[in-house]
């Protein structure tokens, strides 16, 4: 039988919970157990998939389609956990499965639907469902604060649980916040005892508590910390701000024996941990022998989760080149006002990521021209596909109002359209393409380079493609399609011919890219931005 985790955050939101569920199941992993990761969002939308980046940073893709929280990035970034939809669910979701069963009419026999008992089987029905396969340790997430309103039904499902399956197969870990009080000159503890007190009012007394601190905090207070929340000394866990990266995380937990407790008290039988390929990685994170600066150029960037997997796999990509990626974070509005040369130069790369809606279009495609006029790696992703797209019709092959339909309807030339399949699509929740596609790869491509495979596999979002009308053309004037769907008829992958490096992809790769495994485009790209560098300080000392 599985044993299961519960974590829960209190004090403050943006503790790092989902890097802390990442964190705890990668360790688990290296201890040769076999883990699934969960998240709770207690907000009312049915996924986060129509939210605004400003609202929620970035929508989540999985290979099953399912549109998720930025946190099953981390979970799938630290861990080789399958994620699938059930591994997200918001109350909205919950609900909307409550009401139709409702509708259905056959489930609840006549009886009065309440928040407890139906919502809360609900709730743990998704729990056990993640627990059916071969699986050691489930671990959920549940997000927000403790005291929040809408987390309520979350917090009861899971006190239930533990009683349904045996409150010694479940750990409660409850992650808080230590601050540190200038004027005082010291840490309180206080917030914590409040939080923790919230939670046992609620039937939860916590097993292990991680205190996230800017300060080292002292065995007194981790005594007092222990003392006021009824928790074992030894699982009073510090979890400090690092200082270099997240993935620094799991080794800080485990040099403070955390998953040592979690095995511990969790009964588990397991392997000796094993973190050498780890820390190695790490260790080329901090000690990096090159440096390369990239421009993100789009709509979001002082949201610093809007892109986040895009940043994610730029630094995994400079993990694989042994480099440091320095983000150059242009908005795409400042390159109409300002032009893109006071904004790019200097740069070594250019990405522009994915996005919807008419706002910084033109921008980003005045930053296109620059990087293909420049011969500057340029690195375009859906969204960024689409405006390199444009910007090669409007430059080279002359087509003035070349547009796509989403910014203009009525453009003379749709070189970037409406799918066929979403033509009669009203209705907006999850009914993008969605999810993992199969793409066949043209042969000596930079792509086939790449990925050293004929046939790949990527996750997409999007509704609009490259207009097949146009294809042709495209590719007689060096826009070459270099990646199609395998029956031939949506292009995934443009490459230009004359130019150090121009790959540009209807799918978003971020999704598939790991730390110890960066994305083949991701670590091309970055590498043919660290050779552009290479070649431009040769040229300056000649
Ligand atoms: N808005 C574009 C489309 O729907 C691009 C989407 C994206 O970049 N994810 O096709």
């Amino acid at each position: 039988m599985a044993k299961h985790l519960f974590v829960t955050g209190g004090v403050v939101s943006s503790l790092g919970k989902g890097l802390t569920c990442a964190s705890i199941g990668m360790l688990l992993e290296q201890r040769g157990l076999r883990v699934r990761l969960q998240k709770f969002d207690p907000y009312i939308n049915v996924d986060p998939g129509t939210m605004s980046p400003y609202q929620h940073g970035e929508v989540y893709v999985l290979d099953d389609g399912a549109e998720t929280d930025l946190d099953l990035g981390h979970y799938e970034r630290f861990t080789q956990a399958v994620l699938t939809r059930d591994c997200n669910y918001t109350t909205g979701k919950i609900y909307l499965s409550v009401i139709q069963k409702e509708r259905e009419g056959r489930y609840y026999e006549g009886k009065t639907v309440q928040v407890i008992p139906h919502v809360t089987d609900e709730i743990k029905a998704a729990i056990h469902r993640l627990a059916e396969d071969d699986v050691d340790v489930v671990i959920t997430e549940i997000g927000g604060t403790v005291g929040d309103i809408e987390g309520q039904p979350f917090l009861e499902a899971i006190r239930q649980f533990a009683m349904d399956v045996g409150r010694e197969n479940c750990l409660f870990i409850h992650l808080t916040l230590v601050p540190y009080l200038k004027a005082a000159g010291e840490l309180k503890t206080k917030p914590t005892q409040h939080s923790v007190g919230m939670l046992r009012q609620i039937g939860i007394q916590p097993d292990v508590l991680i205190c996230r601190s800017e300060h080292p905090i002292s065995p007194e207070d981790k005594d007092k910390i222990a003392l006021f929340c009824n928790v074992d000394r030894k699982a009073v866990i510090e979890e400090r701000d690092r200082q270099y990266s997240i993935y620094e995380v799991p080794l800080s937990l485990a040099n403070n024996g955390l998953d040592e407790i979690l095995v511990k008290q969790l009964k588990l039988k397991a392997a000796p941990l094993d973190l050498a390929g780890w820390s190695e990685m790490v260790d080329r994170i901090i000690h990096p022998k090159h440096e390369a600066r990239i421009a993100v150029v789009g709509k979001y960037m002082k949201h610093r989760d809007a892109y986040k997997s895009v940043y994610e796999a730029l630094d995994h990509a400079g993990i694989a080149n042994r480099a440091r990626v320095l983000l150059v974070r242009v908005e795409a509005e400042e390159v109409d006002n300002r032009g893109a040369e006071a904004l790019l130069d200097g740069v070594d790369g250019v990405l522009v990521p994915g996005g919807f809606g008419m706002r910084g279009i033109e921008g980003k495609i005045e930053a296109i021209r620059y990087a293909r006029t420049h011969k500057i790696p340029y690195f375009g992703i859906c969204l960024g596909m689409q405006c390199a797209v444009i910007e090669f019709a409007r430059s080279v092959l002359g087509l003035e109002d070349a547009n796509s339909t989403e910014f203009d309807p009525t453009a003379e030339h749709p070189v970037i359209c409406l799918m066929e399949e979403q033509q009669m699509v009203r209705e907006r929740g999850g009914t993008m393409r969605l999810g993992s596609w199969p793409c066949a790869l043209a042969g000596g491509s930079r792509a086939e380079h790449a990925y050293g495979a004929p046939l790949i596999h990527e996750r997409h979002r999007h509704r609009y493609e490259l207009n097949n009308a146009y294809r042709n053309t495209f590719a007689q004037h060096g826009l070459h399609p270099s990646g199609l769907s395998p029956d031939g008829s949506i292009v995934e992958i443009m490459e230009l011919q004359d130019h150090p490096w121009f790959v540009a992809v209807q799918f978003h790769p971020e999704f598939k890219s790991k730390p110890m495994k960066a994305h083949p485009l991701f670590r091309d790209f970055v590498a043919a931005a660290l050779a552009r560098r290479e070649s431009t300080r040769l040229g300056h000392e000649r």
